[in-house]
C-alpha cells in the first residue's frame, strides 16, 4: 500500500522507534551484566556489547524498511545474519503526523544518508555514567544534517548508589512518576521535540568539554574562552542537549577524534533550534556518504552567541588542526 507521507518523515518516525528500541538494548546489557568490552584504538576507545548489539538492531531494521538508504554505523562488525528480537518495525505515529517541509518533500530514499551512532559516550558507559550515553541517528541530504533523533535511555538516572539497587529491582525511577529515557527528534524547518528549550542565564559563559579525551589543545582552547565554569562529561550527543537545556553555553573540543555519527543528529538538534555547531575554524561540517569521517578540525557548538566563543579560539589552536 502506498503511503501518503514523505520518505523523510517516515523515515524520522521509523528512526525515533528504531532508537528507542536500541535505548532498550543498552539498558539490557547493563542489567545483565556483560559488558563485554573491547579496546578500539586505544583504551579510552571502547566497544561494548551493546555498541554491538544496538548498531546490528539500528543499521538491520533501518535497511528492512528503507533497502535504498545509505547507512553508515560506528561500529566494524562481520556481517551476520541478525536475530529478529533486535528489528523494530514500529513508526512513531506523532512525527507522521507533522508535515514535511516542503524544500524535502521530493528527497528519494537513495538520496539519504544515514549516520548512525549506536551509543555515544561508551568510556562513560563502562563506568557507570550512564545518564552521558546517547543513541545518535542523523539524516543528511545533499551533505546537509537535516534530521535526527536521539535517544538518552538513561534521562532519570541518577549515577547513585540507591539508583542502582532500584536497577537491579528494575524499578529505576528519579522520583515516582519518572520515566526512564526519552527520545529527542528534529528536522530543519520544523523544529526539534521532546524536551524544554532553556537558556544559561545572560552573561554566564559554561563550557562543556570532554572527559575522556583530553589534551592540551582541548584544555587550551577552553581556557581561551575565559570561562564562568567548565563541564567535563562524556558524549557530544550529551553535550548538545547540556547546549538546549540551558547547562552550558558552549561545547568546546579543540581536537580530533570526534566522528560524523557522533556530530550528525546533534547538530539538527541544535540548528533546528536556532543554535550552530561547525569545527573549531568555523566551517559547517559535511555528511556526504564519501566525506571522511573524522571531524579531524574539532567542534564548536553553541545555542546563542557563537561568535563570542568563535572569536575567542587562538590562532595556534587553529593552525593545529587542519580541516
Ligand atoms: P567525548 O566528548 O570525549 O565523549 O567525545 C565525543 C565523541 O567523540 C565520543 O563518541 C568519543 O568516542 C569520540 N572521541 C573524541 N575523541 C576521541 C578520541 N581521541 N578517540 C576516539 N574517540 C574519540
Ligand atoms: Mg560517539
Ligand atoms: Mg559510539
Amino acid at each position: 500500500m502506498a503511503s501518503s507521507h514523505t520518505v523523510l518523515m517516515r523515515l524520522v518516525a521509523s528512526a525515533y522507534s528504531i532508537a528507542q528500541k536500541a535505548g532498550t538494548i543498552v539498558r539490557r546489557v547493563i542489567a545483565e551484566g556483560d559488558l563485554g568490552i573491547v579496546q578500539k584504538t586505544c583504551a579510552t576507545d571502547l566497544q561494548t556489547k551493546a555498541d554491538r548489539l544496538a548498531q546490528m538492531s539500528i543499521c538491520s531494521s533501518l535497511a528492512r524498511k528503507f533497502p535504498k538508504l545509505t547507512i553508515i554505523g560506528e561500529e566494524d562488525l562481520p556481517f551476520e545474519e541478525v536475530d529478529q528480537e533486535l528489528i523494530e518495525d514500529g513508526q512513531w505515529e506523532e512525527i507522521l503526523q507533522q508535515p514535511c517541509p516542503s524544500q524535502y518533500s521530493a528527497i528519494k530514499e537513495e538520496d539519504l544518508v544515514v549516520w548512525v551512532d549506536p551509543l555515544d559516550g561508551t568510556k562513560e558507559y563502562t563506568e557507570g555514567l550512564l545518564d552521558n550515553v546517547t543513541v545518535l541517528i542523523g539524516i543528511a541530504y545533499e551533505g546537509k544534517a537535516i534530521a535526527g533523533v536521539i535517544n538518552q535511555p538513561y534521562y532519570n538516572y541518577q549515577n547513585n548508589e540507591k539508583q542502582k539497587l532500584r536497577e537491579h529491582r528494575n524499578e529505576a525511577k528519579a522520583g515516582p512518576d519518572a520515566v526512564l529515557g526519552r527520545t529527542i527528534w528534529g528536522v530543519l524547518g520544523l523544529g526539534a521535540f521532546g524536551f524544554q528549550l532553556k537558556e544559561v542565564p545572560a552573561g554566564k559563559h559554561i563550557i562543556t568539554t570532554t572527559r575522556s579525551h583530553n589534551s592540551k589543545l582541548v584544555t587550551d582552547c577552553v581556557t581561551a574562552m575565559n570561562p564562568d565554569d567548565v563541564l567535563r562529561v562524556g558524549g557530544a550527543g550529551n553535550k548538545i542537549i547540556q547546549l538546549i537545556e540551558g547547562k552550558a553555553s558552549a561545547y568546546v573540543f579543540a581536537s580530533p577524534g570526534c566522528k560524523k555519527w557522533d556530530t550528525c543528529a546533534p547538530e539538527v538538534i541544535l540548528h533546528a533550534v536556532g543554535g550552530k555547531l561547525t569545527d573549531i575554524h568555523g566551517n559547517a561540517l559535511q555528511y556526504n556518504k564519501e566525506v571522511k569521517h573524522m571531524n579531524s578540525a574539532g567542534v564548536l557548538a553553541t545555542l546563542r552567541n557563537y561568535d563570542y566563543y568563535a572569536s575567542r579560539v587562538p590562532e595556534s589552536v587553529k593552525n593545529a588542526l587542519v580541516p
